[in-house]
């Protein structure tokens, strides 16, 4: 069999060869260790927390080596495209601080930067072309013009007979087909797809070093896998193949639902004459189900939080998600952060090797841990502008008080901020607001009751208390008078003294204080009361008084 005619009958117009394409994109530039990685994302809308996780890993491998990280645009199939998919995946990840050197940075293929491209796969039609040509002329791809009935029934047919399912062997059946039948197909204008002619051995096993999972051994495959579709678009394992080649990718990191292929991937590249790429397979989000206790992967239909843009709508510091992701990314950021809190997240040495390759853990509390860490070391002005460009997009109303009330904003988010100790209440900008709506008489609300303790001195301690403050006392002179107005009604001085001797007081001072806290914040948890009350000013710290009086 002639495989250059049966080539060039099929590629007629295609002249251009893979050694061509080794001088277009020629080997890069970089210094010893460079990562080249990629975001190969389809076109199709939703973006998640594991596309942000894969990103980031992407990101992280490449700049933490001065290497460059590219995204590409994987629309071989058009049925799953979403219009204006990509600039929203582009903002989206640029939110959190993922920004690409190179690739696609807009709504199409102008928008494109970097020598390697087109960076959108369906304009790469002739590389792919070309690589198949040669593939035909080495013996190692083939046209089949298989009806889809006909593959159904071999399936069905297989099934019955509890084969594996697939075209191999004696099923492929224009695998040695002649240029005479082959141009008969043609010339009734059918069009072929193009399969790979497999010689894999299914009792022989390959060896393979993955970036995350270490040393992996799997069969040979042995189905003639379709490379390039009818409409001349290749199928994503070989435009993988192609494309990581030529774009010069050092790392592959994608989702452990492409392992099961790795055996195709492994064949094409060595058909092909190429080396592999490092394949890093990562692992699926989990978390611990709130019904049943059980571990699960994130589910679009049953957890808000898998969307990216649910962190956006309750205003987390993207900051915070980050560092919270880097936390299950590599096994010992936590530590490093541990050890070097206020270190930028670029001095940590990331590596796949690091990663999880038994399904990470996701958990939003553990997030939102991370997030008061990073909030606690943020400037009061910081906190404040984050939180109006927060509000400006999804509560004007807020964003006008704010824009009002600067300084009064600036001092409520200062309250217990700096120092050894400060305080970690504030997460994200949603929960911010209710956090300190008490500061808003419009808002305030009574989230707690007035502790059992005090119950029948209710109205003597907030009357004597209203009577004795004074917003010049500094805060020990205002305590002192809280303490003598508490030992004057029967309470302890000190917590301790009651515990000790339950029977001779109603209770302590921390219950009388309690009792101030509720009426001016209506909560028994808050920040330093004092400082609270100097915010405020003497006419609200009145009005909360005479509330809770009539109340
Ligand atoms: N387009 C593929 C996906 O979205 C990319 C997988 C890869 O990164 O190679 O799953």
């Amino acid at each position: 069999m002639d495989y250059k005619e049966l080539a060039q009958i099929l590629f007629p117009e295609i002249t251009k060869t893979p050694a061509d394409y080794e001088q277009i994109f020629p080997k890069r530039n970089l210094p010893e260790g460079a990562r080249v990685t990629r975001m190969a994302p389809s076109p199709t809308g939703f973006i998640h927390l594991g596309n942000l996780y894969g990103a980031m890993a992407d990101e992280r491998m490449a700049h933490t080596t001065n290497g460059v990280c590219y995204l590409r645009i994987e629309d071989t199939d058009d049925k799953r495209e979403v219009e204006g998919a990509i600039p929203v995946l582009i903002d989206t990840l640029g939110y959190f601080g993922i920004k690409f050197d190179e690739g696609a940075m807009g709504e199409d293929e102008t928008s494109a930067i970097g020598d390697y491209g087109p960076y959108w796969q369906s304009h790469r039609s002739e590389i792919y072309k070309a690589c198949v040509k040669y593939l035909v002329e080495q013996g190692k791809a083939y046209p089949c013009f298989m009806s889809e009935e006909e593959i159904e029934a071999i399936r069905k047919d297989q099934e019955s007979r509890k084969e594996n399912p697939g075209i191999y062997g004696k099923y492929a059946k224009y695998r040695d087909a002649s240029i005479e039948e082959v141009k008969k197909h043609l010339d009734a204008g059918e069009v072929p797809v193009m399969r790979f002619r497999s010689e894999g051995d299914p009792s022989k096993y390959f060896e393979v070093i993955d970036g995350i999972r270490g040393k992996l051994s799997m069969p040979e495959n042995v189905q003639d896998v379709v490379i390039l579709k009818q409409i001349g678009l290749p199928t994503y394992h070989f435009a993988h193949v192609v494309d990581d080649h030529f774009m010069r990718t050092t790392h592959v990191v994608r989702g452990e639902e492409w392992l099961s292929s790795l055996p195709i991937h492994v064949q094409l590249f060595d058909a092909m004459g190429w080396e592999y790429p490092v394949f890093c397979h990562n692992t699926v989000l989990m978390k611990i189900d709130e019904e049943t206790g059980q571990k699960r992967k994130l589910s679009k239909r049953k957890d808000p939080e898998l969307g990216l843009s649910y962190y956006k709508q309750m205003g987390y510091f993207p900051e915070a998600v980050r560092e919270y992701l880097m936390t299950i990314l590599n096994s010992d950021y936590e530590e490093w952060r541990i050890a070097n809190p206020y270190a930028d997240y670029n001095e940590f040495e990331f590596s796949p090797s690091k990663m999880s390759n038994s399904g990470t853990m996701f958990d939003l509390n553990k997030l939102n841990d991370v997030s008061k860490d990073v909030l606690a070391k943020k400037s009061a002005e910081e906190i404040y502008d984050f939180c109006l460009g927060w509000a400006k997009e999804y509560n004007e109303e807020k964003a006008a008080n704010m824009m009002a009330n600067k300084d009064l904003y600036l001092k409520i988010f200062d309250i217990d901020r700096g120092g050894e100790k400060p305080r970690k209440d504030l997460v994200y900008a949603e929960q911010i607001m209710k956090f300190i709506s008490y500061f808003f008489d419009d808002e305030f609300v009574y989230e707690n009751e007035m502790p059992e303790e005090c119950k029948a001195d209710l109205k003597t301690i907030l009357e004597k208390y209203k009577a004795s403050y004074d917003p010049s006392d500094d805060n020990s002179a205002w305590f002192a008078k809280l303490k003598a107005i508490a030992v004057e009604l029967g309470y302890a001085e000190k917590p301790k003294d009651y515990k000790k001797n339950p029977d001779q007081f109603k209770g302590h001072v921390g219950h009388v204080s309690t009792v101030i806290r509720v009426a001016i914040t209506g909560r028994t948890n808050s920040p330093d009361l004092w400082t609270i009350q100097q915010i405020m000013g003497q006419e609200m710290v009145a009005r909360r008084i005479d509330k809770a009086m009539n109340a």
